[in-house]
């Protein structure tokens, strides 16, 4: 792949041209599809949008309220993307699209501004389209405090008729079960190979080997493909995970702590791409240890430095299907916000002893941190 930049014609698939705001221009399951149509036209209930960090929500958000304040919408299509109010909905200025989010540089949307914004608005006139739009980015557990969501409860439940209004969360269970049970909930799912190559075509990616790398370590996930289709560094953070990787199994438990660690440490910011590409190793090592046929390795550029993983001296047996539980599960344990010294710690060492065949310490320091916090 090479190290250039590959963004270039971004813009261009969200602004200008016709149909870019339509419900067409979403990549996914027809049963999502499905949905989205059936609460465009249904009842006005407000939607709660679910789905984890990249799975598409503002893409999807964006596209259901332009529908909405479409001057001409379809119940197909959605917006028409050329009347006056998708012309303003894509130059982010539409007057009646209110997006409520926390302040630049806050985590967190101060309860004054879901007053000021929602609650003491609801009852205006829209100025341009019929309708009028709230869109909320509560997506991080922390954005929206309880008494934020209290707030936000009465115009939820009573609004004019005119009123719309969009949630947007990661975890819904995070939310009070009184603005859960007053909502329609559209969980959007991770994406097929097929849909997550497409959305990368619309955003302008050209070249091929930056699409198979965004299909191969997205994860089903729009938000992480385009970053690993787009950033001329994935390669270059692609290396130096897997360099890590394969000095593992004969490295020390002083090594692992200091040196492992440290290399982990930096990488803090991509974690989840840093676990998702150890995860797509050790699969390709199960893939050759059981000689799977039918089923192409991912990392074909590694295979010989795989395979040699794989040849331990007698004695030691590595175990990948247990590495990959382990890095499943720290990354699940990354999610509930554990210790991250910890937890990657903890993978470094187990993942040492599993791929190079090292008795495992029954030191409490390798518990579960999910457990054991
Ligand atoms: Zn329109």
């Amino acid at each position: 792949m090479p190290n250039t930049p590959r963004r270039s014609t971004h813009a261009s698939a969200s602004h200008g041209e016709d149909g870019a705001l339509s419900f067409r221009s979403i990549h996914a399951s027809p049963e999502l599809l499905r949905q989205l149509r059936q609460r465009f036209s249904g009842a006005p209930v407000p939607i709660l949008l679910v789905g984890e960090e990249g799975a598409g929500k503002h893409y999807i958000a964006r596209r259901l309220a332009a529908a909405w304040l479409c001057e001409r919408p379809d119940p197909e299509k959605g917006a028409c993307g050329t009347c006056t109010s998708c012309h303003l909905m894509n130059d982010g200025a539409h007057f009646d699209h209110v997006v409520v989010e926390p302040p630049e540089g806050k985590g967190r949307i101060p309860v004054a501004l879901v007053r000021e914004r929602v609650s003491e608005t609801l009852d205006i006139f829209p100025q341009i389209s019929r309708r009028r739009v709230y869109t909320v980015n509560a997506e991080k557990a922390d954005t929206l405090s309880e008494q934020g969501q209290n707030a936000l409860l009465k115009p939820l439940e009573e609004h004019p008729e005119f009123v719309r209004f969009i949630l947007l969360v990661e975890d819904a269970e995070r939310l009070l079960p009184t603005i859960v049970s007053r909502c329609a909930i559209i969980r959007i799912g991770r994406r097929s190979e097929q849909d997550i190559a497409s959305i990368l075509r619309a955003h302008g990616v050209r070249d091929e080997a930056a699409i198979k790398a965004g299909v191969r370590f997205g994860e089903g996930l729009p938000g992480q493909a385009l970053h690993i289709a787009e950033d001329e560094s994935f390669q270059a953070l692609r290396e130096r995970v897997f360099a890590l990787f394969v000095a593992l199994p004969d490295a020390s438990v002083a090594w692992c702590l200091t040196k492992g660690l440290e290399a982990l440490k930096s990488e803090k910011s991509s974690i989840r791409l840093v676990l998702s590409l150890l995860a797509s190793f050790v699969r390709d090592l199960l893939i050759l240890r059981d000689e799977v046929r039918g089923i192409a390795i991912i990392n074909h550029d590694y295979r010989d430095q795989l395979a040699a993983m794989l040849a331990l001296p007698e004695k030691r047996r590595s175990d990948p299907g247990e590495a990959l539980r382990l890095i499943n599960q720290t990354a699940q344990a990354l999610n509930f916000n554990v210790n991250f010294d910890h937890a990657t710690a903890r993978l470094l060492l187990c993942l040492r002893a599993r791929l190079g065949g090292h008795v495992v310490s029954p030191d409490a320091f390798l518990a579960d941190p999910l457990v054991s916090k």
